[in-house]
């Protein structure tokens, strides 16, 4: 269904059409630096025709389904794409990067998150409330409206699939804007929709630039809501372009996840996840634990053992399944991770490995970087502060659980975290006291659709997943009537 896609249409009002003031742009494959596909991009025009179809679905079909039907609509959706998934990944991994086994391990997992969704359509009911005798008080939950869903360009499928589950669950219609470069995942999405049969103008997607069709979906008045993944530098012009129309948004923005291995932890264990999560999507996720500290007797241990797995992970085409790792998603970000290579280096970190672009044959002209480990470094280096979103693992060495807390909270983000240790006792005490939205002990990002995700400080505002994932798409009117 989805293998002879093509890309140069807008997805609005339930047909594909040619942007007004947008146009058709190259798609760069970032293992060849290469255009690979063309792929329409709308302007603030087209924004404001979708929002438009989106306001029309809202108060029309869409409301006016029973929440059985919109589920059984959602599962119809759901079950398609579970048979779309090889697709789906192929054109995610040709368009980012990402390693096909990464993507369809990812991507096979999503239509869990849309039937888990779909079960929870009709199960949004209020409470009543005591009051006298005479007056009887009780809530109903509403969709907030037309929901405008912003995605980056490192998880196209599993943002689109966090946001329009509980979105289309909760009743709302969505304009999906996906990132610059990586839209075509995001288009074929809408062929799913298509064949589903969901109503004109329930899903609508449109590609653009973000300061121009982001920026007029945050400002458009008949968008009640954003919904967000990115930088925070981003959420911040969001939050102030949305002020005028007081827009609702949740934030699901950066981090810098520290990964804590305590001397009395399963060593083997913490070493897999840890090394493996420093290196996963060429350490282009949010959830990544990019800070490894490491309690100080098993430290040179430690930093010997990412020494030798670095040169372990094979790096090649995303499309070969042997592939661990690809390459940078594009030409700004492997620009920015070799910088903060130099960075590490002026700072005083040991370069323990990795650190340069990969100029071997077949790989040249893509945007590859080796997989990179420094040790040495202390808390307060850039490296160990500040989002690199490269495969750059940073080996802190700490003593005792004090310090392990004080480095771990010491940075502006706080989305995730890891903690590995034998003790329980010591898991617990640590748990409560780290800034984070998640900590995983003694396992690592095994999150499920059931579990809420999301960041405290600056890596986020709202949940997204579980029932908590559902809430910012819901306004709760109370009703009191006197009898
Ligand atoms: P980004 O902020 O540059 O872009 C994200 C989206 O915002 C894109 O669609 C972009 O076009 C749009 N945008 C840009 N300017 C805009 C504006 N002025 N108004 C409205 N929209 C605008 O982020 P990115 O580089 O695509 O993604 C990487 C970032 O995302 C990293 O910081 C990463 O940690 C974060 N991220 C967070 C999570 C999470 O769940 N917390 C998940 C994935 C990625």
């Amino acid at each position: 269904m989805l293998s002879d896609i093509a890309f140069d249409k807008l997805f609005i009002g339930g047909e594909w059409v040619d942007p007004i003031d947008g146009g058709v742009r190259d798609s760069i494959d970032p293992a060849t630096g290469q255009h690979w596909t063309q792929v329409a991009y709308g302007g603030a025009k087209d924004i404001d025709r979708a929002v438009a179809a989106a306001r029309t679905a809202f108060e029309g079909p869409w409301r006016k389904m029973p929440p059985w039907e919109r589920a059984a609509l959602m599962r119809k959706f759901a079950d398609l794409y579970a048979t779309q998934v090889d697709a789906l990944a192929r054109i995610e991994s040709q368009d980012n990067g990402r390693a096909i086994r990464e993507s369809r391990g990812d991507i096979g997992l999503h239509a869990n998150y849309y039937h888990w969704f779909a079960s929870l359509a009709d199960k949004l009911g209020g409470r009543t409330i005591p009051m006298d005798d005479s007056v009887h008080a009780f809530t109903t939950r509403h969709p907030v409206g037309v929901v405008g869903a912003i995605t980056p360009w490192n998880v196209p499928m599993m943002a689109a699939a966090w946001k329009l589950g509980p979105a289309l669950a909760a009743g709302c219609t969505v304009v999906l804007k996906p990132a610059e470069s990586t839209p075509a995942s995001s288009l074929a999405l809408a062929k799913l929709f298509e064949e589903a049969g969901f109503p004109a103008g329930v899903v609508n997607i449109v590609p653009g630039d973000g300061a121009v069709a982001g920026a007029r979906l945050v400002a458009h008045p008949d968008v009640a809501k954003i919904s967000f993944t990115g930088e925070g530098s981003t959420a911040k012009t969001i939050l102030k372009t949305g002020a005028d129309t007081l827009t609702r948004c949740t934030f699901e923005l950066g981090g810098k996840a520290p990964h804590i291995i305590f001397a009395d932890a399963d060593l083997e264990n913490a070493l897999n996840a840890a090394t493996g999560s420093a290196w996963a999507l060429c350490g282009q996720s949010c959830a990544l634990g990019s800070r490894v500290l490491v309690e100080r007797p098993i430290y040179d241990k430690v930093v010997e053992a990412f020494r030798e797995r670095a040169g372990r992970v094979r790096v090649g085409m995303p499309l070969d399944p042997a592939t661990h790792m690809g390459p940078q998603a594009h030409a700004q970000q492997l620009d920015k991770t070799l910088s903060y290579v130099a960075i590490g280096q002026n700072e005083g970190a040991e370069l323990v490995a990795g650190g340069k672009r990969i100029d071997r044959d077949g790989l040249s002209g893509g945007y590859f970087v080796e997989p990179t480990v420094f040790a040495s470094v202390n808390s307060g280096m850039r490296i160990a502060q500040e989002e690199i979103f490269g495969p750059v693992a940073a080996l802190i060495p700490f003593e005792g659980e004090e310090e392990a807390i004080a480095i771990a909270n010491s940075t502006p983000y706080g989305l995730a975290s890891g903690l590995w240790t034998g003790d329980t006792g010591r898991a617990h005490r640590v748990a409560a006291r780290i800034e984070a939205g998640m900590v995983w002990v003694n396992t690592y990002r095994y999150i499920r659709w059931s579990t809420p995700y999301g960041g405290v400080k600056q890596s986020g505002w709202g949940r997204e997943n579980g029932i908590e994932g559902l809430e910012p798409f819901l306004e709760t009117k109370t009703t009191i009537i006197s009898t």
